[in-house]
C-alpha cells in the first residue's frame, strides 16, 4: 500500500469503517511507515479526546487473537468435559440395563435420574447457545 492510499484509509480505520482485510493492510503499512503512523496516532489521540475512551488500542490485534484463543480453548474444554460425561453415563446406563440380576425398581430409579440429568444438561446447553447468540463481541470476529 502506498502512502496516498494509506492516508485516506487511516481515517476510515480510526472511524472503524474498514473490512478486516483493509484493516490488516493499513495496520501493516502504519507499522512500517513513520509518517502514516504519526497521522494514525494523531487521529487516535483526537478520537480519544472526543470520545473520552480508548476504543482503538494499537495492540487491539494481539488482544483480539488472545480472546479468540481463549474462547477456542474454552470450547474444546467444554466439549471434552461434556463428551466424556455423556460417554460415562452411557456406559453406566448400558451396564445397568444389561445386567439381568438388577431389580426393575433400581432400573427405573436410575433411569429417572439419568433422564433428569440429560434434561438439565439440555437446558444448560440451550442457555449457552442463546447466550452466545447475544454475545456482543461476536461481530468482532466476523
Ligand atoms: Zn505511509
Amino acid at each position: 500500500m502506498k502512502c496516498d492510499e494509506a492516508k485516506l484509509k487511516v481515517q476510515a480505520l480510526v472511524d472503524n469503517e474498514l473490512s478486516e482485510n483493509e484493516i490488516a493492510e493499513v495496520i501493516s503499512h502504519v507499522q512500517s511507515c513513520y509518517r502514516c503512523r504519526d497521522d494514525y496516532v494523531e487521529l487516535l489521540k483526537l478520537q480519544r479526546r472526543m470520545q473520552g475512551l480508548l476504543s482503538h488500542d494499537p495492540e487491539w490485534f494481539e488482544k483480539l487473537n488472545r480472546k479468540i484463543g481463549r474462547r477456542l480453548a474454552s470450547s474444546v474444554g467444554q466439549m471434552l468435559f461434556i463428551g466424556s460425561y455423556v460417554a460415562l453415563i452411557g456406559y453406566a446406563f448400558y451396564s445397568l440395563f444389561a445386567g439381568r440380576e438388577i431389580s426393575l425398581f433400581l432400573k427405573f430409579a436410575v433411569g429417572g435420574i439419568l433422564v433428569g440429568v440429560f434434561t438439565l444438561v439440555g437446558v444448560t446447553v440451550a442457555d449457552r447457545v442463546r447466550e452466545s447468540k447475544d454475545d456482543r463481541y461476536k461481530g468482532v470476529m466476523k
